[in-house]
Order: C-alpha cells, then structure tokens, then sequence
C-alpha cells in the first residue's frame, strides 16, 4: 500500500478499506506524505465522496491521533455544542451559561474564526482580561467548580483533523459532508462530553448551501456518533440572514449581554432555547424538549443565566465591569448610518455579504493569525419581514479606519426588499434528538 495507490483509488470513485484510511492518517502525521498528496486525495473525496464506513473510520483515526479530553472526574452529565459555523452566530455564549445553570456541566473548546465565520474565542476576547486558553488540568477543575468552562480548541486534540482542515481551507476541499462531518464530530468526540448537541447550518452564510445538503450532514454526524459511542443531537437551523442582530465582536458581546438580560433578538433566544433543550433531554434531565425549553426560559428570566455568565467571566480573568459599562470593551473609530433607500418590507438579507463587511471593516481574518479589530462590525436595525420607510436606518456600522465605502457597498446590496409583506423565514427546520449509540463494529 502507498499514498499514490489511495490517491489513485479515490480518483476512481472506490471504496476504502479501514487499512487505507489507517495508513493515510499514520502516514500524514508522520510527514512521511507530502501536503500536495493530501490535497489530491481531498479533492477526489470532495468529488466521490466518502460512504458512512469510511467516514467513521476516518473520524476515529482522527481522535486518535491525539489526546482525548478525560472528563470522568467531573459530577453529573457533561454537555457539548458544536456549529457549523455562521454569520452573528453567538449562540455558544448564550447557551452555555443557560445550560450550566440549569445543572448540566458544559465543557465547551470553541475556535477562531476564518473565511466568513466569526469565531466565539475572538468574541470574547472582546472582554478584557478573559483567558481564552485554559490548560486541560483547569479547564477540568472550573467545570467541576462552577459548572462551565470555555478555552480555544487545543491542537492536541484531533491534530490530524487540525491538518487537513488547514490544507482543505487553502484548497477548496472544505465543502464535503464526509469531512465536514469527521471535522466535527472527531473534535467533539476528542473533547470528552457525553451529550453532544449539533447545530448545522444551512444557506448563503453556511458552508451547506441547501436545506438537504444540511439534513445529510445532520444524519452523517448523527450516524457517525452513534457508531463511535456518541450520543448526538442535531439541529438544523437557516443561515439564509445574519443571526440576531450583531456581526462583529464587541456588539456580540453586548449582544449576548441584552440575550441573557432577557432582552434579546427572538431569533437568537429561540435558538439557544432549542439547542439547550435538546441538550436537557439528551442529558436526562428533562423528559420532554417543551419541558427544557420551560426550564431554560426561567433560567433568562430570573437572572440566573445571567448570572452565571458573569461568573464564568470572573472565573477566567474577565471584567466583570463589562456587564454595567460596555464602553469598557474595543470601540469602533465611528459609527455610519445606512438608510433605506425605499419604503416597503426587507425581503432579503444576504448573511455572506454582511459577514464580507465585517470583515472588510477588519473584524474577520484571511489567515490564521491576521490580527483583527475587536471594535469594529455591523448591527442591523431591519431583519427580513420587517416594515421600513425610506430614510429608515437599516444598519448601523461600527468604523475603524479600513475600507468603510467598501463595507457600505456590500450591505447596500446585502439588502432587498418587497413592495408586499414578506414572511419571517424559518429559522429551525429540523431537530433530531438521538438517544441511542451503540459502539464500532
Ligand atoms: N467546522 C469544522 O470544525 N470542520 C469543518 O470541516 C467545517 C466546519
């Protein structure tokens, strides 16, 4: 066997067996392959795919390839939640205080963002003084202590998934739901929850363009889970506009801040209600997903969740001051208005050209360690079905000192409207809650 032969057999469209895939990963992460021979094999499984089979092997070689976070000496069911990766998606840090206050421990390893997502390590760096990386041995003892904990993905877990993704990222391979899939459940399995919670998204803002695309990656997760061990519960929600209000980091921040204050964008609080409740269900703690959605929902409305939010702050370094004076976080240099041009309804807002002026005006990265600007990014006044009247704003951009005309343009056309009402779009399209695993044959 030799990585020109498992090349050559993916170009044709045929199946691996578990041996190859062994060999692939042993051999890249001994460098005895080079990165143009992993790339060849990824565009060929980006073309002919990879069956459930392979893709389990694949994703167990994946966590074996490094360290696996042992959480058994924390008490009681540990939580996890995963995104595919959207535009103002800052569900993580809605959820995970909710959750942890309603008596699940969260062990939550987040990541940057890179291409069009914002990453929940950069949000919080938004906070001052919040350590973003906590050693494993702490990361263990705050969840034991305080129920939650949040650090940057470590590269010792699933470091062969670390370097593929880097190679898929600069070669057009990362849209592939069999890699997808190995991407993200390798990670989580390698973190250690037992209760895995998925969100997947779907539309211009995601990576899976169309509700099916997401519905197969949905079930190739799920599946894939289930043969490793795993219980995981997935979520499908749209992706088709920006979620909730802020793109950015600071006003995400403030954002997450207004969300857990019970004042938030219904979206963004439906979203987190029902990823949290598929969490206390998959978790046993509530029987039905109305029942954690109940449970959650207090959990906004008596403090608590805020509350906790602020603990988890203090607990890893944070100001807490944020939470009276968000002046205390990275301002912007100004803030433009945008209006409408027209009176009528907001038919349209595309994510991806939001998340494009974001990152014009600086808040996103082309590469792994560009830096960013933590003040800077887009709040939105008008989400699609609303009424507006021309001269109305629309947005709200918060300027540093780059490319302001060029984020101005792309939102301009982000937006379309409608001289007739237009319905919300769905935000949830399908929830999947497993219960079930059963160990790799
Ligand atoms: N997120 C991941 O962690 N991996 C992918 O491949 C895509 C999105």
């Amino acid at each position: 066997m030799n990585i020109v032969q498992i090349i050559d057999k993916k170009r044709r469209g045929e199946t691996h067996s578990q041996e190859e895939l062994c060999f692939l990963i042993k051999e890249m992460m001994a460098e005895e392959v080079h990165d143009y021979q992993i790339s060849a094999w990824l565009m060929a499984v980006c073309i002919n795919g990879l069956n459930l089979d392979e893709t389990t092997w694949l994703t167990r070689y994946f966590v074996e390839s490094g360290e696996q976070l042992d959480l058994s000496k924390v008490d009681g069911v540990v939580v996890d939640k995963h995104s595919t990766g959207g535009v103002g998606d800052k569900t993580t840090l809605v959820l995970i205080p909710m959750l942890a206050a309603s008596g699940v421990k969260v062990a939550k390893l987040s990541g940057r963002g890179l291409g069009f997502t914002g990453g929940t390590i950069d949000k919080l760096e938004a906070i001052p003084g919040f350590k973003t990386s906590l050693p494993s041995k702490d990361f263990i003892k705050q969840i034991q202590k305080i129920g939650v904990a949040i650090s940057s993905q470590t590269a010792d877990l699933a470091p062969a998934d670390g370097k593929m993704y880097a190679l898929r990222d600069v070669t057009a391979t990362v849209q592939s739901i069999p890699l997808i899939a190995a991407s993200v459940v390798s990670k989580k399995i390698a973190a250690g929850a037992q209760v895995i919670v998925l969100d997947i998204k779907y539309g211009r803002g995601a990576f899976m363009k169309t509700l099916d695309e997401a519905k197969e990656l949905a079930f190739t997760c799920r599946e894939v889970g289930k043969r490793l061990g795993k219980t995981i519960s997935t979520v499908i929600s749209s992706m088709e506009q920006p979620l909730g209000l802020a793109i950015g980091h600071t006003v995400e921040i403030a954002e997450v801040i207004k969300t857990l204050q019970n004042e938030g964008p219904k979206d963004l609080e439906k979203l987190c209600l029902t990823l949290g409740a598929a969490a206390l269900v998959g978790a046993g703690l509530c029987e039905t997903e109305q029942e954690a959605e109940g449970r959650l929902k207090i959990q906004l409305q008596d403090g608590s969740a805020l509350a906790k939010f602020k603990e988890l702050v203090k607990a890893q370094g944070g100001e807490v001051e944020v939470f009276d004076d968000l002046s205390l976080m990275p301002q912007p240099d100004r803030i433009h208005l945008l209006p409408a041009e027209q009176s009528g309804y907001v038919a349209g807002i595309d994510s991806l050209k939001v998340a494009q002026a974001a990152k014009e005006l600086g808040a996103g990265r082309m590469h792994k360690a560009d830096p960013i600007n933590l003040g800077v990014g887009v709040v939105l006044h008008k989400k699609v079905g609303d009424q507006i009247s021309e001269g109305e704003t629309l947005v709200e951009l918060y300027a540093g000192d780059k490319n302001v005309q060029a984020a101005l343009t792309l939102l301009e056309e982000a937006f379309t409207f409608s001289t007739v009402p237009v319905s919300p779009h769905v935000l949830v399209d399908e929830i999947f809650l497993s219960t079930e695993k059963e160990p790799v044959a």
